[in-house]
């Protein structure tokens, strides 16, 4: 019995390792690729091609999934039958964790170009050796910690779902892909490796490949890190979920707030950053949030605590149903300002106005006149000499009267 599966399973090693006939006229077989790569360093893909007709030149075009141009090279024939390709990947980046499709161009020496199967790899960040847990709606991945560590952000996961259902209505994910790394510089590194912008990145969704990348180290600190950062990127893809196209179309801030907000542990610097802006009258305008965010360290922490205080303080004048308006209004492409008038009727300004009264307890009349100061230094420089040449020469005045009258 044995033997007998045994033999089966030869037979579909050996038919899938074989070959496939290539689309065409000529007769062409193409042996199952053997790919084998480093992240970030090489890869390489080794094949046996066999044709009745003199090959000229064989081409090997890979198209990663969620990457729009494709990457191409001349493969080598090291000796007869034997195909050989090799890429540079700190040059030519492939998009990490994605499933890249690849295929054979033969070109013939009579002319004809043949067109191989396609195959398929699954590109990953093979430096480390990834756990997994996985269920319906989360597939969790990562390399430092136990399995305890792994059930923790797979528990967090659900419950930060059930927040975010109560702030604003979301589909169900499907195997969303966690990959936690355990310390920020290792992902840092990750996304360079991939050729993506990765200063001050703690965590990062990719919601159109519906995977998220975290950092957070096992350790005393999990759990909170945990319930800040799970929550925080689930939010991104369920809203790109929601949303589709207009999700690209939300304003950096909203975005930011919303994903914030739905953190089961509030960033605890938040307040205090805002306050101690507030005092340097350093705080950032929304408008200034609506495309990005600041690159600078300080202000990139600032724009996130304004965006969830901005937004927490949305949701408790407009509710849920102000914040489903607010979202509709932007995915549907309306602009940073108008979306916010055609949502709440009012202004982005005016809101915002009334977000710094009641956050920092200040009279919006003062706020209002702080921004005319400019205006009143300019008057003030004009009329203050006037008053005072018309005091003087009202003093004058007066006292040429009074002289007169002890004259008279
Ligand atoms: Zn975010």
């Amino acid at each position: 019995m044995r033997r007998t599966i045994s033999a089966i399973i030869l037979m579909i090693v050996f038919s899938l390792g074989i070959s496939s006939r290539a689309r065409g006229q000529a007769e062409i077989q193409v042996a199952q690729p053997r790919v084998s790569y480093t992240f970030g360093e090489t890869l390489t893909i080794e094949t046996e091609i066999t044709s009745e007709l003199p090959i000229q030149n064989i081409k090997i075009v890979l198209q990663p999934d969620e990457q729009i141009h494709q990457l191409a090279g001349d493969a080598t024939q090291p000796s007869p039958g034997v195909v050989s390709f090799t890429l540079d990947l700190s040059n030519d980046f492939l998009g990490l964790f994605s499933t890249i499709t690849y295929w054979f161009q033969i070109m013939l020496e009579d002319g004809q170009t043949i067109t191989s199967p396609e195959y398929t790899f699954f590109y990953e960040d093979n430096r480390w050796d990834w756990q997994a847990l996985q269920s319906n709606e989360f597939e969790i991945y990562w390399y430092e910690g136990d399995t305890n560590f792994g059930e923790k952000i797979l528990n967090t996961a659900y419950d930060g779902l059930e927040r975010i259902r109560q702030q604003v209505s979301v589909p169900a994910p499907q195997k969303l892909r966690y990959y936690v790394y355990a310390t920020s510089q290792e992902l840092q590194s990750a996304l360079q490796l991939s050729g993506e912008t990765a200063t001050q990145i703690a965590g990062h969704a990719d919601p159109a490949l519906n995977k998220v990348m975290v950092s957070i180290a096992p350790g005393p600190a999990e759990s909170l890190e945990i319930k800040r950062q799970v929550p925080h990127e689930l939010l991104h893809v369920l809203l790109y979920l929601k949303l589709g196209d207009g999700y690209s179309r939300l304003p950096r801030w909203i975005n930011e707030g919303l994903a914030s907000t739905a953190e089961l542990f509030p960033n605890p610097d938040y307040p205090l950053l805002l306050e101690k802006a507030y005092e340097r009258d350093a705080l950032l305008p929304f408008t200034s949030l609506c495309e990005s965010f600041p690159n600078d360290a300080a202000n990139f922490q600032l724009a996130y605590a304004q965006a969830a205080s901005f937004t927490w303080y949305l949701q408790g004048k407009f509710g849920t149903s102000g914040i489903e308006a607010l979202l509709a209004a932007y995915a549907n492409g309306l602009d940073c300002e108008h979306g916010a008038e055609a949502a709440f009727g009012d202004q982005l300004s005016t809101l915002e106005l009334d977000w710094r009264s009641i956050t920092f307890h200040e009279n919006p009349w003062l706020t209002s006149l702080r921004g005319l100061f400019p205006w009143i230094v300019i008057f003030g420089l004009f009329l203050l000499p006037m008053a005072a040449l018309f005091t003087v020469d009202i003093v004058k005045h007066r006292k040429a009267v009074e002289e007169n009258r002890v004259k008279e």
